[in-house]
């Protein structure tokens, strides 16, 4: 069937016709053998009929020769009244006779004739005989003997027409008996064939329809299962080759979809979710000590520099021919992925014990170094290539891929700090941290239970106005044994462990009730909330926001959050709908450390930002490098193009109070005004501070 390529269509078509041929058939013949069954039947009828017309002239003639009989008795009696009594029922009877012969003679003519004449000699000879003996003469016996002649001959040939008619009823029923068998069985022979046939038939068709299926639904699945080299049924000419032609292009479709999911599309390296299951499937094969999966983290120096030196173009370039360079100089079969920015992580397996392990590591990692060294060039550029490597190793570094991807990450930093261009191992620091870690997260969960974490406010102000513009929230955690904590020492552990959520809605709640309160007091102030990546990607902030809006719309408009550019690092559609769908609540976003990442300025361009906010580090190095003051000013410059609002954070010497302002920038914020402060402690401070320059301006 499969061979034959009709279309599914005409396959259908061809079954049901094939069926109604079978059927129709055989409805045919049976129809034939009762009808003719029912022929035999009247045979039988009409053969029984002769035999009984036969039966009735016999009475006839029998009741006949009663009334001749009679008539004979009369005339002898003499009696006659009796004797015309006896003559009309002899005429009578004749003329049944008669009739009686008539019938016969319609099938057998020559013995309704040869009875009909000896009957009338009878007649002729009784009248002879009854005439002598009425005469008183004894009859001739000549004439007797022909009476009694003829007499046996009307019997012999009526019993002989008899026992003809019945020979021929019982040949007939005979073979209607035998043919009714025979139509029986030919009708059950015929019934099975159909049966068999039609099943055959709708076996085939079946099969012909349900084996493409099956084949293709295998396919789906198997694509589904993210298979790409999967056995695809052929392209015939019928419907399932249009669906194998369609399976074809969603296969492709998928593994389309599937490096676009998995691969970086800069470098063609594998991306971050490759990574991760590269590592997951590594360490689930691993299976503890046998096999380990080593993690080289490796990140290039000096990359940001030539980004803001050369753009954005060279950039890219740059990464590429790094990725070509690591790929050339790690070992076969090391899977290179991309972890992000100007990361790589190379993920390698290794049987053996450890100290062998870490040798080849060295090895691998000292062969890397000694490659990228070779200068490159780029246009009219020769560049000095160098990467930092970061070296951690299953499961002595971490059982997870996180975890390991965390320890060598670690590892990478330290030889950052280390001075560059080297590789540092993790070295199994990580259980410790790990511990202290997962130690924390404990905590602060319970610290979220007990209410222990509070909002301080630190002052934005006006230098321009001198006057109070607004607060930074800062979280502090009152910890019942080690005191007042700083951000720095649980955010990051908060983020790590999918706390941060529950934390930053705990200080956007705690801010907002504080904007209430004072404004209920009469101290209008803009209110600066820090927003953590991980509660971006979580929609779940969204709901907070407009339940805060809901709650009070006034004081959520007085909310500004701030964001650092890591957020909009891997900014998707997402992000951009969310942070879309947070300005529409009436809130306001601010860029938070203004200035650190790769690509401020691009971010401005495509993300409704309301404010931006100078990263410290640029603040503290004013007034020593002319470099930071002129991208200070710089900035100050993007942000009047733009209309958008700017502050200075970590002001802390009126000397760069001074040059901000003169360059414009009259938001200020830092420890020159004041540290951040309890809600309590902020409106005294408030309005010492009006007071004071109140006095200044006199
Ligand atoms: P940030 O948003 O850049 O906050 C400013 C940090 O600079 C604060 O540190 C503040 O105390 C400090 N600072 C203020 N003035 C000066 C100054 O003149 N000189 C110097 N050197 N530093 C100054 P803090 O409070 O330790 O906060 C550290 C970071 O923790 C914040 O950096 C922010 O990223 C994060 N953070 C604080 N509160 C929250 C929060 O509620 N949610 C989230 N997600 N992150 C928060
Ligand atoms: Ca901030
Ligand atoms: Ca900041």
């Amino acid at each position: 069937m499969r061979g034959l390529q009709l279309s599914v269509r005409f396959r259908l078509l061809g079954l049901c016709l094939g069926l109604f041929t079978l059927f129709g058939s055989t409805s045919l013949l049976l129809g034939y053998l009762i009808e003719r069954n029912q022929a035999e039947q009247q045979a039988q009828q009409e053969q029984y009929r002769r035999f009984e017309i036969i039966e009735v002239v016999q009475q006839a003639i029998n009741l006949f020769r009663h009334n001749g009989g009679e008539l004979n008795k009369a005339r002898l009696q003499k009696n006659p009244e009796l004797e015309a009594q006896a003559q009309a029922a002899l005429e009578q009877s004749h003329r049944n006779v008669d009739r009686q012969l008539d019938r016969l003679r319609q099938f057998d003519p020559a013995s309704a004739d040869v009875s009909g004449s000896a009957l009338a000699q009878v007649a002729q000879y009784s009248q002879q005989v009854m005439d002598a003996m009425v005469a008183g003469k004894t009859p001739d016996p000549a004439i007797l003997n022909e009476l009694q002649r003829r007499l046996n001959l009307v019997e012999t040939t009526l019993s002989a027409a008899s026992q003809r008619e019945r020979a021929l009823a019982e040949r007939i029923q005979l073979d209607a008996r035998t043919r009714a068998a025979v139509a029986i069985q030919i009708a059950i022979g015929m019934i099975l064939a159909t049966a068999v046939v039609g099943t055959v038939l709708v076996l085939l068709v079946v099969r012909s329809i349900i084996y493409p299926l099956r084949i293709t639904t295998d396919a789906i699945r198997q694509v589904n299962a993210g298979q790409t080299e999967i056995d695809l049924p052929p392209i015939s000419g019928d419907e399932f080759g249009q669906m194998a032609l369609a399976l074809r292009q969603f296969r492709d479709g998928a593994e389309r979809l599937r490096r676009l999911a998995y691969q970086d599309p800069l470098t063609g390296l594998g991306n971050r979710a490759q990574l991760n299951e590269s590592i997951e499937a590594g360490l689930a094969a691993g299976g503890g000590e046998q096999l380990r999966t080593a993690l080289l983290y490796l990140d290039l120096d000096n990359f940001r520099s030539i980004n803001d030196r050369l753009g954005h173009k060279a950039g890219d370039a740059y990464l590429c021919e790094a990725a070509t360079r690591l790929r050339r100089f790690l070992p076969d079969g090391v899977e290179l992925c991309r972890y992000g920015g100007d990361k790589f992580i190379a993920i390698l397996e290794d049987e053996g014990d450890a100290a062998a392990t870490n040798l080849r590591l060295r090895e691998v990692a000292d062969c890397v170094l000694r490659g990228m060294a070779e200068p490159h060039r780029l246009g009219n550029h020769l560049l000095h290539m160098s990467v930092s490597i970061g070296v951690a190793v299953s499961p002595g570094d971490g059982a997870t891929a996180e975890h390991l991807i965390s320890s060598a990450e670690a590892a990478g930093h330290a030889a950052k700090r280390s001075g560059r261009n080297n590789a540092r191992f993790a070295a199994g620091q990580l259980s410790g941290r790990l511990r202290r870690e997962t130690a924390l997260a404990g905590e602060i969960q319970r610290g979220l239970e007990q209410r222990e974490f509070e909002v301080f406010y630190q002052p934005i102000v006006d230098v321009a106005l001198r006057c109070v513009a607004g607060a930074e929230a800062l979280v502090r955690w009152r910890h019942p044994e080690r005191g007042l904590l700083l951000p720095g020492e649980f955010i990051e552990v908060a983020e790590n462990e999918g706390l941060i959520n529950a934390l930053g809605e705990r200080c956007l709640r705690i801010a907002h009730a504080q904007l209430r309160q004072w404004r209920e007091a009469g101290l209008v102030l803009r209110v600066a909330v820090n927003l953590s990546a991980r509660q971006l990607q979580d929609g779940k902030i969204l709901n907070v926001l407009r339940g805060l809006r809901d709650e009070d719309a006034g004081a959520a408009s007085m909310i500004d959050l701030e964001l650092t550019e890591s957020v909009l690092f891997d900014s998707s559609d997402s992000t951009r709908k969310t942070l879309d769908e947070i300005k529409r609540c009436g809130y306001r976003l601010g860029m938070d450390d203004f200035g650190t990442g790769y690509s401020s300025f691009s971010y401005l361009r495509r993300l409704p930002i309301d404010k931006i906010k100078i990263d410290r580090q640029f603040v503290a190095d004013m007034g020593t490098s002319r470099q930071a003051e002129a991208i200070v000013s710089a900035m100050l410059a993007l942000a009047s193009k733009l209309e958008l609002e700017i502050v200075a954070e970590g002001v802390e010497t009126p000397l760069q109070l001074r040059l901000l302002q003169a360059g414009g920038c009259h938001l200020q914020q830092g420890y020159l005004f004041s540290a951040a402060l309890p809600a309590g402690e902020f409106a005294a401070w408030a309005a010492s501070y009006l007071e004071e320059q109140a006095l200044l301006k006199v």
